[in-house]
This record gives structure tokens, C-alpha cells and sequence, in this order.
């Protein structure tokens, strides 16, 4: 559909964006387009998913649709809709035996890699396969090039509270050369306070009647925010009263009642009838949980939203009071976030990949993986113990003979529309866990009833290069909430500078600008609203994310003088519809017991294959993948041969 103001918005321009046409990218056989999309053929995805990976070829590069992108997703689609099998041909055997085969090339199944080495030695021979035609998992690296800068961005955004990751985690960073103590020199913690720039809230007219951007959050007292905003008199009243107020409002009760209400309570409820909001505030707060758990406010128990002896919690006002937190009772300041490279947690699968084939990435730093060029090419040459192999979707994980006694395991993947079978002493699945039920079917039933009920939280995470970043200067601000907009949050990036890449501090540079869109259905359980979101991130077109963002910037940053049509200069959308891994919500899922969460029985080794993966941790985070990746390697050890 064309929308009349396409023009303006300059949807026709030429950016460095994949063409797309209704979302399928033009150039690619129209045979091989025809074939997983509807199913599954042996004409596979497409030929070009070879090429991608000949020499000098580099995804990160590839812009457009990114993420879950064309090509990676519909094996497995086929598997799940039961059509697979019947289009496929017979499997061709492939290399020698390994002594591992991982499956997912995310930080999970890079860090088993690693994990597994240390363990077995150099000459280990090692094979990890990943859908995708990037490694990294959602750590994907982005890059662009706007006017002569060439600017990174990310996936998975940084390395989140280090000082609580496990001696294990702490311990890969370490291996990989990474010294987080450089981080408080590499961000630039003051230049955005010293140019005055602070954080906004973008009201549209859809939902709140009128566009104003009301900027100044936090940096003026409340009662001045609240009065620009287009809000009624006791919406601002209740605003300003729930940042300001010192209330317990559950006063009369132990810290112990407390917390078994608040869990059963979501955020939305607690504002109206716990705090005695009018429902106008609950529009305003909807969307703020969007990018930490994928729902909003109406699915999040407030148990999630404040941390015993975290005074800070994650700032939804009203519940650090009630919880206690009054400010007196010495308060210990979170670890800023500032452990960021500039393409996020890509550098940290980019330093696994470079420890694992040394050849694939020159240099031995953790400042010169920044800008170094990986060699796609040598990922996967049969003279390296260790060997990467993407495009590969594994359908098909199976002990060769009783899983109790079996000496080997035949891993079958999908490449190229061809079927292809590998050998391994052992298997450590690092993919999703919905997965494993479809790879695994000899695994006893309740255990892959236990891998099926987590459902992963759908993300957008798009990225917009433009031609400088004045308009956000001249409006005062380097983040924007936008609680009713299609993307509920937009930022310019971290300043961070690290070797030789340097962050664009002049606002007349080019600047990444990051934006966040969780699809969600309020009013459903949060597994049934990630189901809904997955449809529609694999049916939403790259037109109409283009066609929002375009719209939405407009919008926003039109009055500091933002030009879409003009400052556009390249658009990367990350599209994840397995994003987050699922942690039970007390609001909708029953009380586990701890050894009886679907994610604890679903981890169990099976025979001689070992499940990783931050889903096996119940965690979206990347010390869980790690942690989770050195329990299934451990688990591994008993097979000695
Ligand atoms: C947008 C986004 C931002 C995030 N930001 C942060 C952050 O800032 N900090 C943080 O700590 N965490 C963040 N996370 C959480 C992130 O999930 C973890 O940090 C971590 O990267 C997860 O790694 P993983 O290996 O467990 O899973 P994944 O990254 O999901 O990797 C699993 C890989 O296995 C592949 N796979 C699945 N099935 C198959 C199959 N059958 N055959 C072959 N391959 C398969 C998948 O496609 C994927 O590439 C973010 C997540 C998302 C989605």
C-alpha cells in the first residue's frame, strides 16, 4: 500500500537498504523464493546463500532485513508445519567424525565451542551449524556506511552487570583478552550530559491525542515535565505524585505479604489499584517494559520490576517505597551500563570465532576486533580442527543406537535445499529449546513437553543511519520513549570509542540511531502474546517497517529540523522472532518448584547430546548462555571417547 505522504518521507530514495518487494528481497531466484516460503522443496533457499559465502563476501554489511532474515527461517518452519520430510531428498554423508557438534553459532553455542577445547585440547575437532548466514545469534553485527564513515551497530546491546556473572563467564572474558575495567575508558560517560542532552517522551496524536516530543525528563522537576505533556489534570497530577511521593502503598504489611502480592499483580494494576491511578497513566507506563521482557505493562508481575536490596529497581515509580527501598537504608548504585562495544556482544562472538579459527579474524585484541574485516570464507576449511558452517538448519539430532549406550550421534541439516548428515561423539544443542522436540524425537515425551512451553519474545531492534545527528541536539535529547508509536524507543548510540573506531561526536557527523518495536497483544498471557508477535514479525514487509520508522522520526524530531527523505542514509532492521529467552511469569504460568521448571527438566542430558542455550537457563542474558554452555560441555565430560 502507498501511503500518500511516501514521498516526504522519502520512501523512494536510494539508501543502502536490500530492495525489497513486499519484504522478499528482488534478485533472488524466483524458483528458489517459490519454495521454502510455501513449504519446503529441494530447490532449498537459494543459490545465493552459497555465494554469501565465497571470499570477501560479509553479512554484516547486508542491510535491509536482517535478524531472523530470508533464507534462515523456513527449514525449520517446514519442520514445524510437518511438511518437511516429504520434499526433501536423501541426506549425503559429510567429513569424518567430530568430537563435538554444536548447533547454534549464537554466544551459547560459540561459548560450548570454547568450553569443550579448553577441555579436549587443540586438536579437538569441532563443528558448529546455525541457520543463519551470520554467526552470533542475536549478537549480529551491523555496519554501515554513511558518507565516508563507516558506523557499527549491534543486536544483543552489551555486556549487562559483569560483577555478577559467574566465575565461568567471568572467566570467558577473561580467555578472550576482554578487560571490562578499559570500558570506563572507551564510553564516554559525560559527553552527552555536557551537550545537555537527556531523555524525552513522545506523545502521539493516535494515542494521546496531539505529536509532542516533552523533553527535559529527570533533568526537570516533575511537575514542569508533566505539565507539557498532553495529558488531563489528573493524569499529570497522578504522574507527578507517583515519581514524587514517598508512599508505602502497601503499608500495614510484611515485606513478605508484600512481595506475594506484588507478584500476582502486574505493573498496569498496581498503578490503578494499588496506587489509585486514573487509567490515563497507564498508556504513558504501556510500553516501558517492551524491550526488558517483551510485554507490557498489563503482562509484567511486579515481582519483576524490583529487586530486593536494589534500591534503584528498573524505575517504575511507586514500587521502591513500597518495597522498602526509601533511600535510608543505604542504597548501592547498579553498575552503569557502559560495557558496550560498538557493535554490542557481535565483538564477544567475534572474539570466540577468532580463538576458535584464528584465521577467519586478524588480530589479537580486544580493540582491533572492532574494526577487523572476518573472512567468511575460512570459516569452514576441512584443515581446521574447529569449522563453522552457516545456512545450515539442523532438522535432525539422533543417537546412532540406544541413547544409553550409543558411541556416536548423526546430526542432519539442511543447506542449499540439500540434506546433509555429520557425525559427532557428542552433541551439544545450542538452539532454541522449542526446537529440540522437532531434532530429537526419541527423547522421552515429558521432556520435550518441558522444552515446548517456553515461547521466546519477539523483538525488533531497527537501526537508522543519517547524516548527522543536529536535530536531536538542537531538541536536547539522546533517547526518546514513545510510548503509543510503532517503535516504542529511539536513541542515538553509546558513545564509545575503542581503538581505532571512533564514536561520531560532533553532531554534524553521521549517527546510528537505535529503535525498539515488541509486537503485543495486551490482554493475553505473555506466551500467547510472543505466539502472536512471532506472525507478525514474519508477516510484517521491510515497506511497512520502513514506512513507520520513516514516519515516526518525522514525527519526533521534525521540529529540531530532521528531514526523512533527505537524512536517511541507511536502515538495518533486526528482526528476532525467537528473541528473548522465556522466564515463568508469575502472573500467567503456575509455581514451579525449582527442579520442576520446564526449563530445568528440559535441560537434562540425552545420552551423548547436551542442551545449552540462555533458554535452558530460563534467562535472556548473555551470562546465562555462557553458564549454560559449560553445564552441557561438563555434562559432555563423562564420554571420554
Ligand atoms: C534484540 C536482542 C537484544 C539483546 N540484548 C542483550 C544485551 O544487551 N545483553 C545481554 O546479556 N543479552 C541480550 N540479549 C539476550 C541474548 O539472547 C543473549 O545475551 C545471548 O546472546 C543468547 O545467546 P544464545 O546462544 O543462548 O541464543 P541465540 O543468540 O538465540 O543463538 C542461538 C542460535 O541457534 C540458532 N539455531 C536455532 N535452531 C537451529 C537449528 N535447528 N539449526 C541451526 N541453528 C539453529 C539460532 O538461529 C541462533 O543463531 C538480547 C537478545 C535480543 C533478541
Amino acid at each position: 500500500m502507498k501511503d500518500a505522504r511516501d514521498h516526504d518521507l522519502g520512501m523512494n530514495r536510494p539508501i543502502t537498504r536490500r530492495d525489497f518487494l513486499n519484504g522478499v528481497a528482488i534478485g533472488l531466484g524466483s524458483a528458489a523464493l517459490g519454495s521454502y516460503l510455501t513449504g519446503c522443496t529441494r530447490q532449498g533457499v537459494s543459490d545465493s546463500s552459497f555465494a554469501r559465502h565465497a571470499e570477501g563476501y560479509s553479512p554484516p554489511a547486508e542491510s535491509g532485513l536482517r535478524g531472523d532474515a530470508l533464507g534462515s527461517f523456513e527449514a525449520a518452519h517446514g519442520l514445524r508445519d510437518g511438511t518437511f520430510w516429504q520434499t526433501v531428498g536423501s541426506p549425503t554423508s559429510t567429513d569424518a567424525t567430530y568430537d563435538l557438534i554444536v548447533v547454534g553459532a549464537g554466544i551459547s553455542g560459540l561459548a560450548a565451542a570454547h568450553f569443550f577445547r579448553k577441555q579436549a585440547g587443540d586438536k579437538a575437532r569441532i563443528l558448529i551449524l546455525d541457520n543463519h548466514d551470520d554467526f552470533g545469534g542475536h549478537a549480529q553485527r551491523k555496519e554501515f556506511q554513511a558518507g565516508k564513515r563507516r558506523l557499527l551497530s549491534y543486536g544483543a546491546q552489551s555486556i549487562e552487570s559483569p560483577s555478577l556473572y559467574t566465575a565461568e563467564s567471568k572467566g570467558l572474558l577473561a580467555d578472550l583478552g576482554i578487560d571490562l575495567q578499559k570500558f570506563y575508558h572507551y564510553y564516554d560517560q559525560k559527553l552527552y550530559p555536557s551537550m545537555k542532552l537527556g531523555s524525552g517522551m513522545f506523545f502521539d496524536r493516535e494515542t494521546f491525542g496531539e505529536d509532542r516530543l516533552v523533553t527535559g525528563f529527570g533533568a526537570i522537576p516533575h511537575k514542569d515535565f508533566f505539565a507539557k505533556a498532553p495529558l488531563s489534570e489528573r493524569a499529570r497530577k497522578d504522574m507527578v505524585r507517583l515519581y514524587t511521593e514517598k508512599v508505602d502503598y502497601l503499608r500495614g504489611h510484611t515485606l513478605e505479604q508484600k512481595k506475594a502480592i506484588l507478584a500476582k499483580i502486574s505493573y498496569a494494576d498496581f498503578l490503578t489499584k494499588i496506587a489509585k491511578c486514573t487509567p490515563e497513566v497507564v498508556p504513558v507506563f504501556q510500553t516501558r517494559s517492551h524491550d526488558l521482557f517483551g510485554v507490557g505493562i498489563d503482562a509484567v508481575s511486579c515481582a519483576a520490576l524490583f529487586e530486593e536490596g536494589d534500591d534503584y529497581g528498573y524505575g517504575y515509580p511507586g514500587l521502591d517505597v513500597t518495597m522498602g527501598a526509601s533511600g535510608d537504608r543505604g542504597m548501592h548504585k547498579p553498575e552503569p551500563y557502559i560495557f558496550h562495544f560498538p557493535d554490542g556482544n557481535a565483538s564477544i562472538a567475534r572474539l570466540l570465532v577468532r580463538s576458535l579459527i584464528p584465521d577467519a579474524i586478524p588480530g589479537t585484541t580486544m580493540e582491533d576486533v572492532v574494526l577487523a574485516k572476518a573472512d567468511y570464507s575460512r570459516l569452514d576449511k576441512p584443515q581446521s580442527p574447529a569449522r563453522l558452517r552457516l545456512s545450515s538448519t539442523v532438522v535432525r539430532v539422533q543417537h546412532n543406537g540406544d541413547p544409553a549406550s550409543a558411541r556416536e550421534v548423526t546430526v542432519t541439516y539442511a543447506r542449499n535445499g540439500q540434506i546433509y548428515q555429520v557425525r559427532g561423539r557428542r552433541c551439544v544443542l545450542a538452539c532454541y529449546n522449542s526446537m529440540i522436540p522437532y531434532l530429537c524425537r526419541e527423547m522421552p515425551a515429558k521432556q520435550k513437553e518441558a522444552l515446548a512451553y517456553g515461547v521466546r519474545a519477539p523483538l525488533i531492534y531497527s537501526h537508522v543511519a543519517i547524516r548527522n545527528w543536529t536535530s536531536f541536539h538542537k531538541l536536547g535529547v539522546f533517547q526518546i520513549a514513545a510510548p503509543g508509536s510503532y517503535h516504542v524507543y529511539a536513541a542515538i548510540d553509546f558513545p564509545v570509542s575503542m581503538g581505532e573506531y571512533k564514536f561520531p561526536s560532533n553532531p554534524e557527523e553521521p549517527m546510528v540511531v537505535f529503535m525498539v518495536r515488541t509486537p503485543c497483544q495486551p490482554g493475553l498471557t505473555q506466551r500467547e502474546q510472543h505466539r502472536l508477535g512471532h506472525q507478525e514479525l514474519y508477516d510484517v514487509t521491510f515497506e511497512t517497517l520502513e514506512r513507520n520508522l520513516r514516519d515516526q522520526l518525522a514525527r519526533m524530531l521534525g521540529p529540531g529540523g530532521f528531514d526523512p527523505a533527505n537524512d536517511i542514509e541507511g536502515i538495518t532492521v533486526g528482526r528476532w522472532a525467537h528473541g528473548y529467552a522465556y522466564s515463568p511469569n508469575p502472573l500467567f504460568d503456575p509455581d514451579f518448584a525449582d527442579d520442576e521448571l520446564p526449563y530445568v527438566v528440559g535441560r537434562k542430558p540425552f545420552g551423548r547430546i547436551g542442551i545449552a542455550n540462555s533458554d535452558a537457563g530460563g534467562i535472556a542474558y548473555m551470562d546465562t548462555a555462557i553458564n549454560e554452555a559449560y553445564r552441557a560441555v561438563q555434562e559432555m565430560a563423562r564420554y571420554q571417547s
